[in-house]
């Protein structure tokens, strides 16, 4: 699960032919990387059937907002894009605003009933399909489309991308098996179903043709990889999908997202060091640090089992950096409990990590257990944790200082300065990397030496360069 939210602003594209009635069309994304791949399909349906996409909503015939809903946060800034959509088309030259995304899936009705405005609401499943469903609703129809999610893979369209073209999500599957009990995604994206081999082998080989360095691996729990075709699917896991992409040259780096961290199998392990291309990173979200809360929550796994697997991986290759994700404020978190976590957190030495304040959902089944402990007491706690994480996070840094890594430099920041990221960092999380280097190319990696570090981020030089120990 994850939280970063954005907007993203489209830059104006024509394609070649537009065929009659199609306009302008602006599209607002809320959401995780996943629901931002479901972006890049619908921009790209949207293109291929003659719209014009602009980044300026006042410039739009149809605005499209790609909302977010599992946590009240997340509806509650999906309620106020959809209110802004509207603003412009009581106000500007919009005629139709479309619901899409995850709560689009989770309160069609609702939003059809509430906002009467709203010219369609298209749940989470029909990127493809989304021009029909606009063009309908401008000729005067409003389709209300959320039924349950395809139990099976059906399919992924082309996609425009909102990523630079060195850096690209990847969608390994889609859905979730597992029952978090504070988790609404099961009963929005469905169940779990892993993406063919070979439409994932496809898509990264195409896009390293078009410049991609790096893949980051995404879905609900990447570690599902294959289980919903047992034995007879040609035995695909996580591990086998990595090493075929371990295979493609010219990908520089591919990193593992959001893997459950009860999942984490010997074949996982054992692909760091080995697989060539594979960052030496991965993401764990562990949730919590105390078993009683983590069994209420209904994860598999336990503080010690889990502290094993930070041993095992780290025995195998001493520099993974490892993200991850936590929830306090659950039913039932004592203050020893969080004191637990706390220990837990201290424990660990992960070197990115985010918290989360538990917000009560209706459909899970978490929801029965009642409110956790006051929100103020919860966020207090989230603002612990983070205050932990940020100590071990620059400790760990500052560790890597008169050490050589690898930059992926991204853009520059003025005459002889570019910013970038390190194999340690994934895009829209984690920390930054200074470069300086007299000669740099976006989208390049280059070696350079860690000359300062901060909490999340580094200064680094390509070797020759004048030294400047800030990183902030
Ligand atoms: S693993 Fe748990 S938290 Fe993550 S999407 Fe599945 S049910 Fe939700």
């Amino acid at each position: 699960m994850t939280t970063t939210k954005k907007t993203t602003q489209k830059k104006t594209r024509r394609p070649r032919s537009r065929p009659p009635g199609a306009g302008t069309v602006g599209l607002i994304h809320l959401g995780c990387p996943k629901n931002q791949v479901d972006s890049e399909e619908m921009l790209a349906a949207l293109a291929q059937d003659g719209w014009v996409l602009v980044g300026d909503p006042g410039d739009a015939d149809v605005l499209v907002v790609n909302t977010c809903g599992f946590i009240e946060a997340a509806k509650q800034e999906s309620i106020a894009a959809i209110r802004g959509a509207l603003r412009q088309k009581r106000n500007g030259r919009c005629r139709g605003v479309v619901v899409a995304g995850c709560y689009a899936q989770r309160y069609a009705q609702e939003i059809a009933r509430d906002y009467p405005d709203v010219d369609a609401v298209i749940g989470v499943g029909h990127n493809a399909s989304l021009p029909r469903f606009v063009r309908a609703a401008l000729e005067g129809e409003r389709p209300v489309v959320a039924p349950k999610p395809c139990a099976r893979w059906d399919g992924s369209g082309a996609r425009l991308l909102t990523t630079p073209p060195w850096t690209a999500y990847i969608r390994i599957g889609e859905g979730c098996d597992h029952r978090c009990s504070f988790c609404a995604i099961p009963g929005i994206r469905g169940p779990w179903r892993s993406r063919p081999p070979e439409l994932v082998l496809d898509e990264v080989r195409m896009m390293v043709d078009n410049g991609l360095k790096e893949a980051v691996l995404i879905a609900q729990d990447t570690t599902l990889y294959g289980k919903d075709w047992g034995r007879e699917g040609g035995g695909w896991t996580l591990a086998k999908l990595v090493r075929e992409i371990g295979r493609i040259e010219g990908l520089r780096w591919q990193r593992i997202m959001y893997a459950h961290p009860g999942r984490i199998t010997p074949e996982i392990i054992e692909l760091f060091g080995d697989v060539g291309n594979l960052a030496a990173y991965i993401d764990l979200p562990f949730q919590h640090g105390d078993d009683a809360v983590l069994k209420k929550m209904l994860r598999p796994g336990s503080a010690r089992r889990y502290l094993d697997l930070l041993g095992r991986l780290r025995e195998r290759d001493a520099g993974v950096a490892v993200r991850s994700t936590f929830l306090v404020g659950f039913p039932g978190e004592t203050d020893a409990a969080f004191e637990r976590t706390c220990a837990f957190l201290e424990q660990a030495q992960l070197d990115h990590a985010g918290v989360f304040v538990y917000s009560r959902e209706d459909g899970t089944a978490a929801y029965d257990l009642g409110d956790g402990p006051p929100a103020d007491v919860a966020r207090e706690r989230a603002a612990r944790l983070m205050e932990i994480q940020a100590g071990i996070s620059a400790r760990r840094l500052a560790s890597l200082a008169g050490r050589e890594i690898d930059v992926l430099v991204e853009q520059k920041s003025r005459k002889g300065v570019w910013l970038g990221r390190s194999e340690r960092d994934a895009p829209g999380v984690d920390g930054t990397v200074t470069l300086m280097a007299r000669r740099a190319r976006p989208g390049e990696i280059v070696r350079a030496r860690v000359t300062g570090t901060s909490t999340h981020d580094m200064v680094a030089r390509v070797d020759d360069e004048p030294a400047d120990n800030s990183a902030d």
